[in-house]
């Protein structure tokens, strides 16, 4: 393609809310054959909501929220968010919840958070988390955490004192038309992946209802840029969609990084491509200008 054919070519993505930073970028889009997506916040629309509760012992929910937001209120995560503005529900005072004081806050990474609330602790994350912990999960948990994960929902575990005494069920739906674009996709000799943080229940629950048959769960920022390093190796051209801190590893190892315009500023800084919109159909218009360009399709 000429100059003059790239910087046409940018400009039609940018007229479109497709922000492609340089020429090499562009020229890179038309040879992708895979695409490794991040779920929470790229596949999903990234704002979960709490579902459902599930006590295993008898307790005033008022204050089994109270403790739990305490506790969750000092997190950034949107599980954490999610949690707070449910417990919300229980106070006199929607407005203005009032939360006790945390002691002792502490978060773990891609797993939960700790605290020490009203003379408590409070340990809330996932199930890793509590087997670290040391905390035992009953057979009732187990298998409401299947239940859960069946229908696509992460289960948080919630821990007091040492004993498992409820499991909430979060809701993140797909945005609309995420299997739309898997589809055309795949109508395009473009093969899918999927990478999260999450669970491997609800990792596949949320694959098979969007059309993606190979997944990563369970997974680390450095698992996300090895799996996108693993792809090249084995003769892919990859593009990676994120929208997190955690995926801008993938996003500077892939071949073209795409990240989401809602998302976090380290995501938008590390990518090639920047799709404004947040439409996931974007990742379509991309490859299709590039195509156009650099293959003199009309
Ligand atoms: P993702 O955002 O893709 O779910 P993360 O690595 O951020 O990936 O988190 C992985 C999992 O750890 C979450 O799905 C959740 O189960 C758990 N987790 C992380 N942070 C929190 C938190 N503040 N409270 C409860 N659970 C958490
Ligand atoms: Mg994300």
């Amino acid at each position: 393609a000429t100059p003059t054919a790239v910087m046409v070519g940018t400009g039609v993505g940018a007229s479109q809310g497709v922000l492609i930073k340089g020429g090499q970028a562009l020229e890179s889009a038309h040879k992708v054959n895979c695409i490794v997506f991040d779920k929470t916040g790229t596949l999903t629309i990234g704002k979960p909501v709490v579902v459902n509760t599930r006590l295993l012992k008898t307790m005033v929910l008022r204050e089994f929220y109270e403790l739990v937001a305490a506790t969750e209120v000092n997190s950034e995560h949107p599980v954490a968010k999610a949690i707070v503005e449910y417990a919300k529900k229980f106070r006199e005072d929607e407005e203005n919840p009032a939360w006790p004081e945390a002691q002792d806050f502490k978060s773990i990474t891609g797993h939960g958070v700790k605290a020490i609330v009203r003379n408590k602790e409070l340990i809330v994350g996932n199930k890793s988390l509590m087997l670290e912990e040391n905390i035992s999960i009953p057979v009732d948990a187990e298998e409401i955490l299947e239940e859960t994960e069946g229908l696509a929902q992460t289960g948080i575990l919630i821990a007091i004192d040492g004993e498992l005494v409820g499991v909430l069920a979060i809701s993140d739906p797909l945005k609309p038309g995420a299997g739309e674009v898997i589809s055309i996709l795949k109508s395009m000799k473009v093969r899918s992946i999927m990478v999260t943080g999450d669970n491997w229940g609800t990792a596949n629950s949320i694959a098979k209802e969007v059309g993606i048959d190979t997944i990563i769960a369970e997974a680390k920022p450095e698992h996300k840029a090895e799996k996108v390093k693993e792809l090249q190796a084995s003769g892919y051209i990859v593009a990676m969609v994120g929208d997190g801190i955690n995926d801008s590893p993938a996003l500077v190892a892939a071949d073209v990084g795409m990240a989401i315009g809602a998302g976090t500023d380290i995501a938008i800084e590390a990518a090639d491509i920047v799709l404004m919109k947040s439409n996931l159909e974007d990742v379509i218009t991309a490859i299709d200008l590039s195509r156009k360009t650099f293959l003199r399709i009309r």
